[in-house]
């Protein structure tokens, strides 16, 4: 007898305290005939704390593609599917958008379990407007692309929110601060776990703290959005131009790097060694 499809289910899982587990979600996680997670180790100590045993399969970025067709095929055989991320909401920054994408054109129904999200959880808490977002993700690690994203933030004027990994957070919050200069801004890190912290400010002020503080957990950031007079970059050099692009003026007015550091970290108030990182790496490793 052939069977119906079954029904892929997105199921949102805590990002760190495990209350947030919806009984919904539970319920669904212990139904159907299998699982795919984004980390199968990470998902069995949340299924030992739960006591779930359905079965479990990998789904992440190095293996999506096929995957995602042995998933689809299982759907399409009548299996009912259950997808977590390593936390939170699946396909917000992983690989689940694009199973969303493969199984949805195969004509498989996906029904998502609402729950904990880094963006949102970040956003109601930030104090920074949440009539009208938008979410950035991950900023591209580098290059003209990084450049280029940036350059679209700088004048975006929606509230943004973005995540970042513990060891890019200083470097991000340097790059932001030369380019938004004084914007206000949100960091809000280990959200629901033991050393939840939420620190508001203008991005020199947070980058100062991130300074202090090291990078320790899990990251998201909310940005204010441009206003309606020029971006809020201009507050730290007085002639109106971002710090880097500043330093990068003077340069091609033959003064040196070093001059051009000093004197645009001395107006920006820039840290100068970190001025220098963010120029050597805009201008001389472009790719
Ligand atoms: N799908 C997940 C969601 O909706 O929350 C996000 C997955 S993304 C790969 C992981 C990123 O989310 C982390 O690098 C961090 O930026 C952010 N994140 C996850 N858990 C967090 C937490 N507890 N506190 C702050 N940020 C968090």
């Amino acid at each position: 007898m052939p069977q119906g499809k079954g029904v892929l289910y997105l199921c949102a899982t805590p990002i760190g305290n495990l209350e947030d587990m919806s009984p919904r979600v539970l319920r669904v996680l212990g139904e159907v005939d299998l699982v795919a997670a984004e980390d199968t180790r990470h998902t069995l100590k949340l299924f030992s704390h739960f006591d779930i045993h359905t079965p479990l399969t990998s789904y992440h970025e190095h293996n999506k593609k096929s995957k995602g067709e042995n998933l689809l095929q299982q759907l399409l055989d009548g299996k009912n599917v259950a997808l977590v991320s390593d936390a939170g909401l699946p396909g917000i920054s992983d690989p689940g958008e694009e199973l969303v994408v493969l199984v949805t054109a195969a004509g498989v129904d996906v029904v998502p379990l609402p729950g904990p999200s880094a963006a949102l959880t970040a956003l109601v808490a930030s104090g920074l407007p949440t009539g009208r977002f938008v979410f950035e993700g991950f900023l591209p690690v580098r290059g003209k692309q990084r450049r280029q994203r940036l350059e679209e933030i700088k004048t975006e004027k929606r509230t943004i929110i973005l995540y970042e990994s513990p060891h890019r957070i200083k470097t991000t919050l340097t790059e932001l601060a030369a380019a938004l200069g004084g914007r206000r801004a949100a960091i809000a890190r280990e959200l629901t776990k033991k050393y939840e912290e939420i620190r508001r400010g203008t991005l020199p002020e947070l980058l100062e703290w991130c300074r202090a503080n090291g990078p320790r957990g899990e990251y998201t950031l909310v940005l204010e959005g441009a206003g309606e007079e020029m971006p809020a970059a201009e507050d730290m050099v007085p002639d109106g131009k971002t710090a880097v692009e500043r330093v990068l003026e003077l340069e091609s007015q033959s003064v040196a790097r070093n001059e051009a550091i000093k004197r645009v970290a001395r107006l920006s108030g820039i840290n100068r060694r970190e001025l220098y990182d963010l120029v050597a790496r805009l201008k001389d490793k472009d790719n």
